[in-house]
């Protein structure tokens, strides 16, 4: 963690999220089913042009441990989510950096033909200007079915480029204006962690915005979406089933109560079904090889379960 986002926090009790089934306390431990898969989330691989320090997937020019998922693979699934009746709406793709997915714009056909809307997660720099010719076309096809959410760490350069290596900040901010002019269906990504300030943060990335002719609403939750930092070593409560009405919070607001990601592990034979994008490594949370399986309720059994989704609010869909 960079010392622009570090704080002293209290290490994670050791006893939690040991079991599936109860918590440290004896408690009986949360569950959330699948109430409808309308999300499908494909891992196009960990490979990214960049290494960020606080990046969750630990992508960088090396991690391949997850490989490139192919075309094929992704078909697949679009298929079974059709013959199973899932209501399926969108179709999520984030890596690594998916437009070094040689298949990305194959997927993304794919995808926006069946009439399903399609999300892409990129730093927008050379890989994705790399195919800028395919996404044009994409664009002019499929319109505002497909959208482009662009990680901007923060609205200052000097903050971006600490997290993601100098002089990344100017060539991700090239790659947004770039969309933005070509008439793209554009969100940003930031991070919340930098000094805890939503609403100073909303106001840099508006003047960000302007300063670049970017129509972005930088007060839309879903538009600029700031996410709150993950770190699983830092201790927070463990979610029971109690917490559901102490907090006023629905089980099917969460990520996984709608959404699944694929995942091609380096070295496997076929892709596997995970329970969300936040935990693509821990077994626990690998729910089978198909859709079908991995319909079965998740266990919030992970810090990031507490921390990101019950207590931290986030979503990482629309
Ligand atoms: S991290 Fe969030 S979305 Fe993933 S399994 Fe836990 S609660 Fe569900």
């Amino acid at each position: 963690m960079t010392g622009t986002l570090a704080i002293a926090a209290k290490r994670l009790d050791p006893a939690k999220f040991r079991d599936p089934a109860v918590t440290a306390k004896g408690e009986r431990r949360a569950v959330v089913g699948l109430a409808a898969l309308s999300t499908l989330w494909i891992n196009t691989g960990t490979l990214c042009n960049i290494a960020c320090s606080n990046c969750y997937i630990e992508s960088s020019p090396k991690n391949d441990a997850l490989s490139y998922i192919t075309a094929e693979e992704v078909r697949a699934y679009l298929d079974e989510a059709v013959a199973i009746g899932a209501p399926l709406e969108e179709v999520g793709f984030t890596g690594g950096e998916p437009f070094l997915n040689r298949d990305l714009p194959a997927m993304l056909r794919d995808v926006l033909g069946r009439g399903l809307s399609a999300l892409v997660l990129t730093n927008a720099m050379k890989p994705m200007m790399n195919q800028a010719t395919a996404l044009l076309a994409l664009r002019e096809e499929f319109g505002d079915a497909l959208t482009l959410r662009v990680s901007v760490d923060h609205h200052d350069a000097t903050l971006h480029d600490l997290e993601r290596g100098e002089g990344t900040f100017a060539r991700t901010i090239e790659g947004l204006v770039w969309l933005a002019r070509n008439g793209f269906r554009v969100h940003v990504a930031g991070r919340a962690g930098f000094d805890g300030d939503e609403a100073a943060m909303r106001a840099g990335y508006a003047a960000l915005f302007a300063a670049h002719g970017i129509m972005i609403d930088a007060g839309d939750p879903v538009a600029l979406m700031l996410f709150p930092e993950m770190d699983a070593e830092v201790d927070v409560p463990e979610i029971t089933e109690a917490c559901w009405g102490i907090l006023r919070k629905s089980p099917d607001s969460l990520m996984c109560a709608s959404a699944r990601m694929v995942v091609k592990r380096r070295g496997a034979d076929r892709p596997a079904v995970v329970a969300c994008t936040l935990l693509p490594y821990d077994p626990a949370f690998e729910l089978g090889a198909t859709l079908v399986e991995a319909s079965r309720p998740v266990a919030l059994n992970h810090p990031h379960c507490a921390k990101f989704c019950v207590l931290g609010g986030a979503a990482c869909s629309r």
